[in-house]
């Protein structure tokens, strides 16, 4: 695609020169030319709208890529503006597919779930309307629907019971339909997964890191004696992988801010509800890394162990009922015990900020300890 030939011819058609509201903005002036090339709108289409505004977005929010609110205008007034989310990469991304196998986080690990995104059971997807890979040293570029003008909303603030329950049902459906495509052998799926699976190599090296960092922090010191020498023990089997039972794709950074979710439910809660967003940390891992976040990041900050394992056992039932619907076929017992098993995993994942959020640690693991956890 030839874009600064397709930008000038095209543009000619447009009455008044855009506005650039961000000077020089690399991005903003890529965005455009993009949009404006025939392979978005066809010549006939590109004629009826006139204006298009490019914005940075602070309600799609991506820690490793460039996210764009486009508004395009149209001429006539019984036609409605055309809103979409454009991302690009901030960094410059790896070249070959192999070379991307040893990297975390990738825009072009969301461009290849947009693949097989049509395979999944359920629609918990926000509608794609293109998608480049970035072969041929091209970077890679995603269009999607502002969720927002269909009545969607990103969810901020600390959740609830009920919209973290919420919450765990969408995750329950996209590990299920994850596990079940494994299962299923679908040829496109199962070479992602080849892609999307790091060497263990690579997973013991950042593991130990984690670890080294929990071991040496001012949590463990707190501890009392008893636990500590429990979690010491778990934390050697999960830096060796002793602890997978059920691995599968998991979305890798599932946090509040990725679920948009419509605030109109008048009927009852539905799966069309919630709309799950953002998967350029996507890998093969445990289940229990997406639970344990969204989890921990909003529980409440209780120091009642008792009053905490009822908290994870309703939740883990809301997830697992919803599992077990989504993918009958697969023991889900097998899946709760992934999940309890590598809590840990998921506490020691936890960014710096979103431990420094936390203020009941010590409760957290005791809690840990008292689901069997560290068993
Ligand atoms: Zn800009």
């Amino acid at each position: 695609m030839d874009l600064e030939t397709t930008w000038s011819e095209l543009f000619k058609s447009f009455e008044s020169e855009p506005e650039f509201k961000c000077i020089d903005c690399y991005s903003c002036r890529f965005v455009k030319n993009l949009l404006l090339s025939k392979e978005l709108f066809t010549d006939s289409e590109i004629q009826q709208y006139n204006r298009i505004n490019v914005e940075h977005s602070t309600l799609y929010r991506s820690s490793g890529n460039i996210v764009l609110h486009v508004v395009i205008s149209s001429k006539c007034r019984q036609k409605n503006d055309v809103h979409c989310i454009v991302k690009l990469a901030k960094k410059e991304e790896p070249v070959s597919l192999l070379e991307l196998r040893k990297i975390d986080s990738s825009l072009k690990w969301e461009a290849l779930l947009c693949n097989v995104m049509h395979l999944f059971s359920d629609d918990i997807f926000p509608k794609f309307h293109f998608v480049d890979v970035g072969e041929n040293n091209n970077q890679p570029i995603i269009i999607l629907e502002d969720l927002t003008k269909r009545g969607y909303k990103p969810l901020k603030y600390k959740l609830s019971e009920q919209y973290l329950e919420r919450c765990m049902i969408l995750l329950a459906v996209f590990h299920a339909n994850t596990f079940r495509l494994q299962k299923k052998n679908d040829v496109l799926f199962s070479t992602l997964c080849e892609l999307w699976k790091r060497n263990d190599e690579y997973i013991i090296k950042q593991r130990k890191e984690q670890i080294r960092a929990f071991l040496e922090s001012s949590i463990m010191t707190t501890l009392d004696d008893t636990l500590k020498k429990r979690i010491k023990q778990k934390l050697k089997k999960v830096e060796c992988l002793k602890t997978e039972i059920a691995s599968t794709i998991i979305h890798g950074c599932f946090t509040r801010s990725k679920v948009f979710m419509k605030d109109d439910i008048k009927y009852g809660f539905g799966i069309g509800d919630i709309k799950l967003i953002d998967f350029d940390a996507i890998q093969y891992d445990s289940p229990s890394i997406d639970f344990g976040r969204i989890f921990l990041t909003n529980l409440p900050n209780e120091d009642n162990v008792s009053k905490l394992e009822r908290y994870f056992c309703s939740m883990m039932d809301a997830y697992l009922e919803r599992f077990k619907c989504t993918y009958p076929e697969m023991n889900s017992t097998l899946v709760k015990q992934e999940i309890i098993h590598n809590l840990i995993l998921s506490y020691i994942n936890l960014s710096y900020l979103e431990k420094g959020a936390i203020s009941n640690h010590i409760s957290i693991l005791h809690m840990f300890n008292k689901i069997g956890s560290f068993d």
